[in-house]
């Protein structure tokens, strides 16, 4: 699977279907998941940039899915460069799934936006939010940093979009990891 939340995702909405399923007299029921599923997609996506007062000067275009990019190989996001402390902000509506320290993204969060798309927000310096809070468009999520493999470098927001349903008209066969376009979407699309 393309991204541990993403393998979460379908392990969730199988178990879920799979509860349907199992039972004959339950069986026709199951088209409240799927409906469910469907109406995420119809959900508008309103977007802003998550960091208060950046510009689109304020991240290199060429970025996403810049190679090489070090244990990463590619980079599947976009870094947005900002004073450490400047506010991030949430792009879209979501409910925050997580949020976690360590490992390459240092203190990030997870938010789950509308079309069933998973923000991540990675290298904060500070986290003002919680797992299972309401985000609009705007809403705070923390701080820019440098957690993380940030460490050392100037102080950015990393943030990546990503989709466990895939986009096949995103598949580039002459890009390195070509095929996980079809999971990860350049933010850069809908903020610019
Ligand atoms: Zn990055």
């Amino acid at each position: 699977m393309i991204t541990n939340t993403t393998r979460k995702f379908w392990v969730f909405l199988i178990s879920i279907l799979a509860i349907f399923w199992k039972k004959k007299s339950r069986r026709k029921w199951i088209v409240i998941p799927i409906g469910l599923i469907v109406a995420g997609f119809f959900i508008p996506q309103p977007m802003l940039i998550p960091v208060k007062g950046a510009s689109t000067n304020d991240w290199d275009k060429q970025s996403f899915w810049a190679y090489p990019w070090g244990t990463s190989i590619t980079h599947k996001g976009i870094d947005i460069f900002k004073k450490k402390g400047t506010p991030v902000i949430s792009a879209s509506y979501g409910i925050v799934v997580y949020v976690s320290e360590g490992g390459k993204g240092g203190l990030a969060a997870m938010v789950l936006g509308p079309k069933w798309r998973f923000h991540y927000y990675a290298h904060l310096d500070e986290v003002k939010t919680g797992a299972l809070r309401f985000m609009k468009p705007g809403s705070i999520i923390g701080t820019v940093g440098d957690s993380g493999n940030a460490k050392g470098k100037p102080p950015h927001l990393h943030y990546s979009i990503t989709s466990p349903f895939p986009y096949p008209h995103l598949f580039d066969g002459k890009a390195v990891h070509g095929w996980k376009k079809m999971f990860y979407l350049n933010p850069d699309t809908w903020l610019r």
